[in-house]
């Protein structure tokens, strides 16, 4: 079987590396794909950057499956494209990603079906909202409605910090259409997991959890990124906790999503704030698997994944079980000097040791030319190790992470910190 992967992190790298260790697979494509996808024997890059141009490549070369990495392509309807030529894709489509690419949506999405979020309200203007950030006080969140890359949020502790961030959307315009409108919410305070399933329409499969890392500095200092590390599984996600966030956030959501006459497909990643009383709350929805999380999820899936995604095409998820391996993984993300705000592209990388039963690196921001490898974006690399605990995944991870080097990294060395105190 042939699969395409749309994409060029190291989310979509984990997934193709796991993809290509089926027995199943004749060719694993990846597009457009980065320096690691190019480096690897079974997989492919394609170039081709139109989504009309990917199904004609998907039809003539007789691709059986096509999984989507990213939230940009889905909320441009690559999903109903597909569905449209009868091709098999997995990933919501574009009525049902507005869960993520609207937070307007998917606010009043949870309202209206009574599920746990922080209170809000949605502006246009500026004068409303400034008055309303003076009536609720700070903390207080402002975010972008629309796709900001993961930097449309601000998290202002004070009055002034959140002013601003309402100027900067509502009256400078600096996130465009995506600014055009914001939602203010209600600060919560509390511990952070992630909480991704798959789902094929009817059936919900929930994948191991893990934990990312938003802030660049260690002890979360620092300006917030895309995300610097992730480990898998939380701890916090205990299993009265896992049944609990299934029973009133995960089923709630693809049964109103149903009763507003949306089928969810896809993946489906809650993030969720659990405050110290133990009671869980959606801080957002993603519609797709979290970078870096993925790294470290895919790292532990021990189930063939080509299997698991015709079943997800197909709606039979209900006949899988997955299997995981029971230690811990920690990925650390090996970002560019100048990551998040102006990324360097053009260092030379260092050898990266090779992939053993503990230890692999997944690409992101990495181009190859002429054999040699080159920092091509924000994060460059993902390095995760496999332990016993989440301190031995952790030395695993770092004793690679000391091996790597490119001018200017930058990286934490704290990932899996919350891990160890549980
Ligand atoms: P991404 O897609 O990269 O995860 P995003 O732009 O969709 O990010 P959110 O996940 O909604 O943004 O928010 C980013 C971060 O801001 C959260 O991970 C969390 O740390 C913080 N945050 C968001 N909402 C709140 C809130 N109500 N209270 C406290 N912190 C919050």
């Amino acid at each position: 079987m042939k699969i395409l992967v749309v994409g060029s992190g190291g989310r979509e790298h984990a997934l193709a590396w796991k993809l290509a260790q089926s027995e199943r697979i004749q060719m694993v494509y990846v597009a457009p794909g980065n320096g690691g996808t190019a480096r690897d024997a079974r997989l492919v890059n394609l170039d081709i950057g139109d989504l009309d141009a990917l199904a004609d490549f998907v039809v003539a070369e007789h691709i059986g499956l096509t999984v989507v990495g990213p939230e940009v392509p889905l909320a441009a309807g690559i999903v109903n494209l597909f569905r449209s030529r009868g091709l098999k894709i997995f990933g919501p489509s574009k009525e049902a990603a507005q869960l993520e690419s609207s937070k307007d949506f998917a606010k009043a999405f949870m309202q209206r079906h009574g599920i746990p979020t922080a209170l809000y309200q949605t502006f246009s203007e500026a004068a409303p909202a400034h008055a309303y950030v003076d009536a609720q006080g700070a903390p207080i969140v402002i975010k972008a409605d629309g796709l900001a890359a993961g930097k449309g949020v601000v998290v202002a502790m004070s009055l002034e910090e959140a002013h601003q961030a309402v100027d900067m959307m509502l009256s400078d315009n600096q996130f465009g259409d995506a600014g055009a409108r914001i939602v203010i919410e209600e600060f919560l305070a509390g511990e952070e997991a992630s909480f991704i399933v798959m789902c094929d329409g009817k059936n919900v499969l929930p994948l191991a959890t893990s934990q990312d890392h938003k802030r660049l500095k260690d002890n979360d200092e620092g300006p917030n990124t895309g995300g610097m590390g992730a480990y898998s599984p939380a701890p916090i996600v205990t299993p009265a906790m896992h049944a609990r966030v299934m029973r009133e956030i995960i089923n709630p959501t693809i049964a109103g999503m149903a009763k507003d006459g949306i089928t969810f497909t896809g993946f489906l990643y809650a993030g969720l704030m659990i405050d110290d009383k133990g009671n869980p709350k959606t801080l957002e929805f993603n519609c797709r698997m979290g970078d870096p999380e993925t790294q470290p999820i895919m790292a532990r899936l021990k189930t063939d994944l080509v299997t698991v995604m015709e079943h997800a095409v197909n709606g039979t998820l209900d006949a899988v079980e997955l299997e995981w391996d029971r230690r811990t993984a920690v990925g650390v993300v090996m970002a560019a000097a100048g990551y998040p705000d102006a990324p360097l592209k053009g260092a030379q990388i260092g050898s990266i040791p090779a992939e053993t039963a503990d230890s692999v690196t997944f690409h992101a921001g990495t181009r190859e030319a002429d054999g040699k490898l080159y920092t091509n974006g924000g994060r460059v690399l993902c390095v995760v190790g496999l332990g016993d605990s989440v301190r031995m995944a952790q030395k695993v991870a770092y004793e690679t992470v000391d091996k790597i080097h490119f001018d200017g990294a930058q990286f934490r060395r704290d990932i899996g910190w919350r891990g160890l105190k549980h």
